[in-house]
């Protein structure tokens, strides 16, 4: 019998035995391959590859999951998934139910062109290895580029009759390198893939020099020259964040608080907290006016874009902070319908289609798309630079921490410039800054206009227990920021 038919029979079954909703995931693809140099040799070469089906049933009010990794056993796993939301329904304090949703029943592929799967090894670990050579500099202690491809085909069908095929391809890559100061302490200077908005997401990715090959070169130079320059000082002041760092502002203050199961106290660990309540939507001035961010997963070429999310929802363009104010969340059909019963009114009305597992051996939870902060009318980065009197420019996160509740943070970053009457002055190594979530972005001055928006991939962030790896984006302009605690 066809894995499809198996499925809808399996669901047939669950809704015969009383089951409110039971959707089922079947993995038919999910492959990663990693490729890594360092030095001029290739240091790491991995493939890995499952094929699996998980169910998940709601029964009186209470989730069951299980899971195999063969999908024939899909009757067997949505057994085991209804007998432990049976168990959980004799324990549960709050009934689950969930927002209604449209049935659908199409298929999404991402625009890929090559298959990174369908490139010869060789060909793909020649083209590492050249760009390992491109970074190579004497005064390097050590130096590499790397690639990750991803390709995953899943079926999804849920007791409401949705039916959903995706065909997801990926690829991320690395290029880094590592010097010592004059005092023996290591530097780093790295670039990460960033992506075309309006290109594609296969392996001709890497093959478009603008988003990766010309910064093996740079990446060296910049970081030589960082070895002997001054320690970024302490001081108040004008703080321009370019696009990489701009990425991991936007990530951990803006996009983890405002995942709607941390407001409503779930997912505590790694800071999962949130300051966010659910008062505060429609009232609460999160930013300066210039701020506007969305949670689009529907642009054409991201990391965060996967047509339909693992409640069997279309992805969406949702918009999260509307010139400063707080408007929605990131957001799944129960913790939507979790929220509207607390607050005893609608607040949302529709989930946003934010709920995604990694693997078919995870249950869904609200993950971000791609966060973006939409691009201002402050011109290009060299206009801004213009009209800055006294302030420090920087970019790449090294490391980071941020307060349980994100209401505060301290960030890290490889490089920074000083800048002085319009001009940079100079190169400066280890800058670091801290903030208070709120009165940081209030004290957003200027956005980059459009020519500075790039789309950068996080590949890594990291939810849930057990843990799930996801993939995702942020399209951020250049930003800059008044009156910084910097050093
Ligand atoms: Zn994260």
């Amino acid at each position: 019998m066809q894995i499809e038919s198996k499925c809808r029979e399996s669901l047939n079954g669950l809704l015969q035995k009383g089951v409110t909703y039971a959707d089922v995931r079947v993995h038919l693809v999910d492959k990663r391959q990693s490729i890594g140099t360092m030095c001029g040799s290739l240091d790491s070469q991995s493939v890995s590859e499952e094929q699996g089906v998980g169910v998940r049933v709601l029964f009186q009010g209470a989730w069951g999951f299980a899971s195999s990794h063969s999908k024939e056993d899909v009757d067997w796993v949505a057994n085991k998934a209804l007998e432990n939301a049976k168990s959980a329904a004799k324990l549960s304090a709050y009934p689950i139910c969930l927002l209604p949703k449209p049935i659908i029943v199409d298929n999404y592929r991402d625009p890929s062109e090559i298959d990174p799967f369908s490139v010869p090894l060789a060909d793909k670990v020649s083209f590492f290895l050249d760009l390992d050579k491109q970074i190579k500099r004497e005064g390097l202690a050590y130096w590499g580029a790397s690639g990750s491809f991803y390709k995953k085909e899943v079926l999804y069908m849920d007791t409401e009759g949705s039916f959903i095929r995706k065909e997801l391809v990926d690829v991320d890559g690395h290029l880094y390198a590592f010097a010592n100061d004059r005092e023996g302490r290591s530097l780093r200077r790295s670039h990460n893939l960033f992506y075309d908005a309006q290109a594609t997401t296969g392996w001709e990715t890497f093959l478009n020099p603008q988003l990766f090959s010309r910064f093996a070169p740079i990446i060296s130079e910049e970081l030589l020259t960082l070895a002997s320059a001054p320690q970024c000082e302490k001081m108040t002041a004008d703080l321009l964040i370019l696009n990489n760092q701009m990425a991991l502002q936007t990530h951990e203050t803006i996009g983890h608080p405002l995942e709607l199961d941390r407001i409503l106290g779930y997912e505590m660990s790694y800071a999962g907290g949130s300051f966010i309540g659910l008062e505060d939507f429609n009232s609460l001035q999160y930013g300066a006016d210039k701020l506007t961010v969305q949670a689009n997963g529907v642009i054409r070429n991201s990391p965060g874009s996967f047509g339909f999310d693992d409640d069997g929802v279309a992805a969406q363009n949702v918009v999260l902070i509307e010139q400063g104010v707080l408007r929605n969340a990131l957001t799944s059909r129960q913790m939507a319908a979790e929220a509207n019963n607390r607050l005893g009114r609608t607040l949302f009305a529709k989930s946003g289609g934010t709920s995604r597992a990694s693997s078919y051996n995870r249950t869904p939870l609200e993950r971000m798309t791609n966060i973006n902060i939409m691009s201002g009318n402050d011109g290009s980065l060299e206009d801004i630079i213009s009209k800055m009197e006294k302030g420090l420019m920087l970019d790449n996160p090294v490391s980071w921490s941020i307060g349980s509740n994100r209401e505060n943070f301290h960030f890290a970053c490889e490089i920074g410039w000083l800048i002085k009457d319009g001009r940079i002055e100079k190169m400066v190594k280890n800058p670091a800054y801290s903030g208070d979530t709120l009165p940081f972005w209030r004290s957003l001055s200027k956005v980059g206009s459009q020519e500075t928006w790039k789309m950068e991939v996080v590949y890594n962030c990291g939810k849930g227990q057990p843990n799930q790896i996801m993939r995702l984006g942020h399209g951020v302009p250049v930003c800059l920021f008044t009156d910084v605690s910097i050093g």
